[in-house]
């Protein structure tokens, strides 16, 4: 296989497919940047309309310890991987609608490996359960060459929250995804636009907003973090061990999101 090789200040952005965020603002924001892009996009919101239409229950897994995520069983799988290929292709129009070339890495260009738990012990509908039939998963490599022969043609690389195994496609969290890609290309700048300001000491305290982590403080930072927030500084942490030179977390709200938060409005973890 030929190598693809190296793209230089790639910024990698993951933006959640919950409500909240101006998904056409981030789009307008995406149309202005100047550097190569890869976008790492959510499934949450397209799915949970699919589940509903389709009468498909919503239902979550939580672990003992008290992370929980989507309980992903065959059929769910089936409508995920519809919702991620819908938001996929969402975004490849969005961006083409402003005149930025993008790519969408779905079907066999899914770049991102896993493994599936083959037994999750778990509370469901308030049961504790040993769940066997979740096909949601932990991720293992990242295909880089597929992401950088994308960036090399001028093209943003958009891939959706998937991941390929021997069991087929898994479920995978979308923060440590795009945590797992900036690492396999060595991005410079890894931002997660979340619908908050950042990560807080005590959120939702305005007093208690964190503006800058360095790697020593990453334990403590994990320590405020709660339900969503924790998995984007898992993710943020991951990151920065695998390269990364600087992960921000920013507000998806915001007029202008990224360029905001590359401008130092979110909270920033550096190494
Ligand atoms: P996603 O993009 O995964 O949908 P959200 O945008 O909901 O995630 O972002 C993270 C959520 O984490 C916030 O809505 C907030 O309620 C929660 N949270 C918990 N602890 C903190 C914290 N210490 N700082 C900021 N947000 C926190």
């Amino acid at each position: 296989m030929q190598l693809t090789t190296a793209v230089e200040n790639v910024l990698v952005v993951k933006i959640g497919g919950a409500r909240g965020l101006d998904i056409e603002r981030c789009a307008d924001d995406i149309a202005r940047l100047d550097r190569p892009l890869v976008l790492v996009h959510g499934a949450s919101g397209m799915m949970d309309a699919l589940c509903q239409e389709r009468g498909i229950p919503i239902r979550t897994l939580t672990s003992p310890t008290g992370h929980s995520s989507r309980y992903t069983d065959p059929a769910t799988r089936e409508v995920f991987v519809e919702a991620c290929e819908r938001v996929n292709a969402e975004w490849v129009r969005l961006l083409g609608e402003r005149g930025v070339r993008a790519h969408g890495l779905t079907g066999a260009e899914v770049p991102i490996w896993g493994e599936r738990k083959t037994a999750v012990r778990a509370v469901v509908d308030g049961r504790v359960r040993i769940v066997r039939d979740d096909f949601s998963g932990s991720i293992t490599h990242v295909q880089s060459n597929t992401i950088l022969a994308t960036l090399a043609t001028g093209q943003v690389a958009v891939v959706p929250p998937l991941a390929n195994s021997v069991d087929g496609f898994l479920n995978i969290d979308g923060d440590r995804a795009g945590a797992a890609v900036a690492g396999s290309i060595s991005a410079a700048d890894y931002l997660i636009l979340s619908a908050v300001r950042g990560l807080y000491r005590n959120f939702p305290d305005e007093n208690s907003f964190i503006p800058s982590v360095n790697a020593r403080e990453i334990d403590t930072a994990l320590g405020y973090a709660e339900g969503r927030m924790k998995r984007k500084v898992i993710g943020a942490a991951e990151a920065l061990a695998a390269g990364v030179q600087r992960v921000i977390i920013g507000d998806g709200r915001a007029h202008a999101p990224i360029h905001a938060a590359l401008n130092g409005a979110g909270t920033e973890f550096s190494r």
